[in-house]
């Protein structure tokens, strides 16, 4: 077996054994395979696809080249959320202490920011001292005491999946459905869930941009969770402008601390109770209960925002992996740029589209994201957006804030965000954030 024959066979439209498939992983682990070979085969991957049998291989592959927690000493069902990424997505910070209150176990293992997409990782790093770089043996002992952990991906999880990863994302090789699929849920099989809710999005910000598409992801990640005997269900949502007001690491905190409070923007609300839900759905049918409506279960986290529990469980959460508590009391703490800047409207009408994708690259270019791998991330910069889709604006009138320290970055991240613009005389229908439910 050569690794020449495993990409020409997929060059030509083959369909790979696991023998071939691991070859090639084991081969790129130890380093007898170079990154030119494997680039190749992620981009016959990437125009050949693959059926789901290549696919089950791949992902089981990358969770076996690593190692897997065992959390099942400890009491409680435990359940993760995860989204395929977006533009302005706060949604695990303020939904990990949220579902916590409500008694599941959260052992959440997020991504950093990939492209024009944040990361949780990256914005939890905002927080001064807050760790997420932990071992796989912290990790069941801060759940045992505190019932969730916020952590990123050690070495020790996926290796494969981080190598292939750094991989796709200079080789333009991201956006495949075989590759996110396999990517995603190899490290979310290594989490020993029960449940697993799936943010997967779709619009201009996401790596999806139609719904076959994202419907295809959303049923192939769901297929692989519960081959494992994870009860997964996939919510597709919309992603074709940022979620909430603001975009950049520290600015999303200091949302995510105002939404614990209860004080969100609708469009946050909608997709993080609606996820929430789900994973209050999951508990109840993996612990044999009767479930009820997602609109009860939607009352209920509501409640627990209200009463002040989600946002206790937040202060906890900091304590326990070493982040300043007084944050979440005074948001003035974390990172400050030292300029703003108001963006105003060059037209008068309703906005009828805020791409995404483009917002994100002007946030990343004022510092808030990596050009390339390694960079490092200005905490502070980022966009906090005053008016959104459907809202009319003069001309003149601030569109939004930008954040940031390098002076040089604010031209060109300016008409990078207003690119992303559009204007309409009429006032544009807003559609739902909650588009398809997969289970
Ligand atoms: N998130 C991941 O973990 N992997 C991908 O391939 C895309 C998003």
């Amino acid at each position: 077996m050569t690794a020449y024959d495993i990409i020409k066979k997929k060059r030509d439209g083959g369909v790979l054994s696991r023998e071939e498939l691991e070859f090639i992983i084991d081969g790129y682990i130890k380093g007898s395979i170079p990154d030119y070979q494997v680039s190749a085969l992620l981009m016959a991957i990437y125009f050949q696809g693959a059926n789901e049998e290549e696919i089950f291989t791949l992902t089981d592959i990358m969770l076996r080249s690593g190692k897997t927690l065992d959390l099942s000493f400890i009491d409680g069902i435990r359940i993760d959320k995860h989204s395929t990424g977006g533009v302005g997505d706060k949604v695990s910070i303020i939904l990990a202490p949220l579902l916590s209150s409500a008694g599941i176990i959260v052992p959440m293992i997020s991504g950093r920011g990939l492209g024009h997409t944040g990361g949780t990782a990256d914005k939890l790093e905002a927080i001064p001292g807050f760790r997420v770089e932990l071992s796989l043996s912290e990790i069941p002992e801060i759940i045992e005491k505190h019932g969730l952990v916020m952590a990123t991906q050690s070495p020790e999880i996926a290796p494969a999946d981080r190598l292939l990863y750094s991989l796709r994302d200079v080789t333009a090789t991201v956006d495949s459905i075989p590759l996110i699929a396999s990517s995603i849920m190899s490290k979310k099989l290594a989490e020993d869930l029960q449940g697993l809710v799936l943010d997967v999005k779709i619009g201009s910000g996401a790596f999806m941009k139609d719904i076959k598409k994202a419907r295809e992801l959303a049923e192939l990640m769901v297929k692989i969770g519960n081959r494992y005997g994870v009860k997964t269900v996939a919510v597709i949502t919309d992603m074709s402008e940022p979620l909430g007001r603001t975009v950049g690491n520290s600015l999303e905190i200091k949302e995510s601390i105002l939404a614990l409070r209860g004080k969100w923007p609708e469009d946050l609300k909608e997709v993080t109770l609606n996820l929430g839900a789900w994973a209050l759905w999951l508990r109840d049918v993996i612990s044999g209960n009767t479930t009820q409506d997602i609109k009860d279960y939607v009352k209920i986290l509501e409640g627990l925002i209200d009463d002040g529990s989600a946002f206790s469980k937040f202060v906890e959460m900091l304590e326990a992996q070493g982040g300043n508590p007084e944050i979440a009391f005074r948001p003035g703490l974390l990172p400050v740029a030292r300029f703003t800047e108001h963006v105003m409207s060059p037209e008068e009408g309703y906005i009828s589209g805020l791409n995404a994708e483009l917002v994100g690259l002007a946030s990343l270019h004022l510092g808030a994201g990596r050009k390339k791998k390694g960079d490092p991330i200005d905490y502070s910069a980022g966009i906090v957006l005053n008016k959104k889709t459907g809202d009319y604006v003069k001309k003149g009138e601030p569109l939004a804030i930008f954040h940031f320290n390098k002076e040089e970055a604010f031209e060109e991240a300016k008409a990078l965000f207003l690119k992303a613009l559009s204007f309409s005389q009429a006032e544009p229908e807003k559609g739902n954030k909650i588009i398809e439910v997969i289970k």
